[in-house]
């Protein structure tokens, strides 16, 4: 049979999608890209925001479109949360898969011919860290690395925990294995990843924290580059900071989330740190790594959110060593505190509050990409296309750099790590010449 599968969302829902897929050729079936023509198609939810889980439902549509004599199946996060719902708003028969049962989604949908029903639990109930194994990765040069799964935080606007369940760690030895594997394959980067990695190890006795596991993942694998995904501000330890100041294979970027620069508004988000303390990290990673990126999330538009409130996350970010920033409008989620609160931001306000904080990050990135002109970077080099006359591939530091052919002869072997000079950032893109 032929199987597609359409994917929303994060990274740890792009690696469950690929464990599935593998799951379904190991069986002896075809997995095919969505949309092409399929017999069974898989649709990987999400439901982090009201626009991912309408374009959740969207997709789900899309697909019986394409072929009403397919069986569809739903997963992930929209399913666990609103699986009535989604009944409801389809009007055909879906088979339902629960984030709980996902580790088993293709046994069960090739176990049950009609494939129809629900196949869910209560997923706060998980105690284990399902394992979701890649063995053969579609990208040869970088793969994500699931180590943690499920949140305990319950920010006050955030659905995840109610989604993904309570906070569990991969053992060490099975993340291990798995990056094993990918080092076999010849990936060259991986992407550390997990939806609250910072709490890593908490749940598992005798088990390093993340950054005793990231300290072990360099060691072992010398030839590796480990990228961390986003990290909480209170979980961004010395210790994580120091490895990315002593160890060269693991990427000089970070990821901390902010959200707002308001106090009172981090208060009613229920996130236990204040502005001053979101600027002394952001400040000290750059003393200590001035070439390091930081990126960032700001969610505006949340219930109280005044110009004031607005004006101080303008005003920090606007102060910090930044090198992008990402900016979403605040949207109820069932189930969160903050679905109760009443709305005070308008949508056209918050669309004009989205566009100034993207506005301000794409400053920031141009910025810090042309602070990089003339800096010796590490490029993992991801594509060499000969009819555009690129190689493209990702710097330490996360610059999305180019070099032209013709600038390094002979050409660098795909998937190989080089040192690239950064010399001028075109159109928005930085581009540099292999540096002897
Ligand atoms: S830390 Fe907060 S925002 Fe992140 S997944 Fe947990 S509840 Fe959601």
């Amino acid at each position: 049979m032929r199987i597609a599968i359409a994917t929303l969302g994060c990274k740890v829902n792009q690696l469950e999608s690929d464990a599935i897929a593998e799951e379904f050729m190991a069986n002896g079936h075809e997995v095919v890209p969505f949309p092409r023509p399929f017999d069974i198609c898989v649709v990987n939810t999400c439901a982090v925001t009201a626009k991912a889980s309408a374009e959740s439902r969207r997709l789900l549509r899309r697909a019986r479109r394409l072929n009403p004599e397919a069986r569809i199946v739903a997963t992930g996060c929209l399913v666990q949360v609103a699986p009535q719902d989604l009944l409801d708003a389809l009007d055909w028969q879906v088979c339902l898969v629960g984030n709980d049962q996902k580790d088993r989604l293709a046994g069960r949908v090739l176990a049950h011919g009609d494939c129809i029903g629900l196949y869910m639990g209560d997923v706060a109930r998980l105690t284990r860290c399902q394992d979701f194994p890649v063995r053969s990765p579609l990208s040869r040069t970088r793969a994500y690395l699931k180590v943690q799964d499920g949140c305990n935080a319950f920010c006050s606007y955030c659905i995840v925990p109610y989604a993904r369940g309570r906070s569990r760690s991969l053992p060490a030895a099975q993340v291990l294995d798995q990056v094993k594997t990918y080092a076999e394959q010849g990936i060259r980067e991986v992407v550390v990843t997990g939806i609250h990695v910072g709490m890593y190890g908490t749940d598992l006795a005798e088990s390093p924290d993340l950054a005793g596991l990231l300290a072990r993942l360099c060691e072992t694998f010398p030839r590796m580059r480990f990228r961390l995904s986003s990290i909480e501000p209170l979980e961004l330890t010395h210790g994580i900071i120091e490895i990315a100041q002593t160890r060269p294979n693991f990427a000089r970027h970070f990821h901390i989330p902010l959200q707002s620069g308001s106090d009172r508004i981090l208060r009613a988000m229920n996130r236990k740190y204040t502005g001053a303390f979101y600027r002394d990290l952001v400040t000290s990673i750059h003393e200590r790594l001035p070439n390091a990126a930081i990126g960032t999330d700001v969610l505006v538009g949340f219930p109280g959110e005044d110009d004031e409130a607005f004006g101080e996350t303008v005003s920090l970010i606007r102060s910090l060593p930044l090198s992008y920033v990402h900016a979403f409008p605040f949207s109820r989620r069932p189930f969160t505190l903050a679905s109760a609160l009443p709305e005070t931001v308008g949508p056209q306000e918050k669309a004009r509050r989205v566009d100034t904080v993207r506005g301000l990050g794409a400053r920031k990135r141009e910025a810090f990409y042309r602070s990089r002109i003339e800096a010796v970077e590490e490029f993992l080099v991801e594509r060499i296309d000969r009819e555009d006359g690129f190689i493209t591939g990702t710097t330490s530091n996360y610059l999305p750099a180019l070099i032209r052919i013709g600038d390094a002869m002979p050409p660098p072997p795909a998937n190989s790590l080089i040192p690239v000079r950064i010399t001028d950032v075109i159109h928005g893109r930085p581009v540099g010449v292999p540096a002897t």
